[in-house]
């Protein structure tokens, strides 16, 4: 885990805070990822998460694909269940990990015959954990761009959503390589990217220079992680290769007994994010729900984003 401190940038925020507060009010698009259910509980906090955000009608709901295809089954079932039960349009995580191209392709025609025609397109993880070397399959896709390539060449109508790392992904030796990466998902038909999350935004904001100076001009969104405890974020930083900055950790000092106060905290702290993200001119929001609907919810209301209808609200 890297610990950053704080970059000076707070009268630069607060200046466009200030120019942003006399603007007009428009809410922010937003999306929201969830994760297919292992369990029957699982399952029924899902669709409670899925109905009470339906409302704030987002551009799409995407979900995960497990670790070498391991949540192949319960990710297609969970997305023909919002196909058939909602009105929202989803989108159907994939990766390319332990799998022929002939596997991953069957996986795509399934749910292009289903009726998705949206796919967020990754590697994946190597099989052997984090931290091993990735190894493609040797008759597989062999990297995201690949994927990217293969899912356009087959399907013209399917919109491909890639993944970006502000703060670099762990196995790319620079930022620079790893926009490179981006650039090449982008040339192969990929048309718009989500951030890993990245609790500075600073940092979301200097990849975005760096990515606009190569010549990517499809929309980067920042992926917000709606984190309930800073144990949690801690842990899902180091997997990610995501730093917690000084200032982030300082907040949660002494809660480590305090559940009820540690909540509170995580919930003003991606508050903050996401309103600062919003002054300083983003308009579109990917959330990591963690199948969790009441923060996500509350965020959405502070930055704008009401049920299209009241009443449908739970
Ligand atoms: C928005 C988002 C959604 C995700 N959803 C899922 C999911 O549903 N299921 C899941 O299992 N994982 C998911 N992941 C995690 C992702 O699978 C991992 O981060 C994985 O390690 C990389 O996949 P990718 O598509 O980003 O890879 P790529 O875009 O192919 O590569 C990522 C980076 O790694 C570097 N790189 C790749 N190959 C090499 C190499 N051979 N040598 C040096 N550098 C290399 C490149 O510079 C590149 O920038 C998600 C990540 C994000 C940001």
């Amino acid at each position: 885990m890297t610990v950053t401190t704080k970059p000076a940038t707070l009268a630069a925020a607060t200046a466009l805070a200030a120019a942003f507060k006399d603007a007009p009010v428009r809410a922010p698009a937003v999306s929201f990822e969830f994760f297919p259910p292992r369990t029957e509980d699982m399952e029924r906090v899902l669709w409670e998460s899925v109905t009470r955000l339906a409302p704030l009608a987002p551009s799409f709901v995407s979900v995960t694909y497990g670790a070498g295809g391991s949540t192949r089954e319960r990710t297609h079932a969970t997305i023909a269940r919002i196909l058939t039960e909602t009105a929202l349009t989803p989108a159907a995580h994939l990766t390319c990990v332990d799998a022929t191209r002939a596997e991953v392709d069957e996986v795509i025609a399934r749910y292009h015959e289903a009726g998705v025609r949206h796919i967020v397109a990754l590697r994946g993880d190597p099989a052997a954990g984090l931290g091993a070397a990735y190894a493609p399959h040797p008759q597989g896709y062999r990297n995201a761009a690949d994927l990217v390539a293969g899912i356009r060449r087959q399907y013209p109508d399917i919109e491909i959503t890639v993944s970006a790392y502000p703060e670099k992904h762990p196995e790319s030796a620079t930022v620079e390589a790893d926009i490179d990466m981006l650039k090449a998902k982008v040339d192969a038909g990929a048309s718009r990217a989500i951030t890993q999350f990245c609790f500075d935004n600073d940092l979301y904001f200097r990849y975005l220079d760096r990515v606009r100076a190569r010549g990517i001009t499809i929309p980067v969104v920042p992926g917000l992680l709606p984190v309930q405890n800073f144990k949690q974020a801690s842990t899902f930083a180091e997997r990610a290769g995501a730093s917690v900055p000084g200032w982030f950790a300082r907040k949660f000092d002494g809660l480590d007994d305090d559940p009820t106060t540690r909540k509170l905290i995580a919930a003003t702290v991606v508050a903050e994010q996401a309103l600062d993200l919003r002054a300083r001119g983003v308009d579109t929001f990917h959330f990591y729900t963690m199948n969790r609907a009441d923060l996500v919810f509350a965020i959405c209301h502070l930055l704008g984003v009401r049920p299209a209808h009241p009443h449908e609200a739970a």
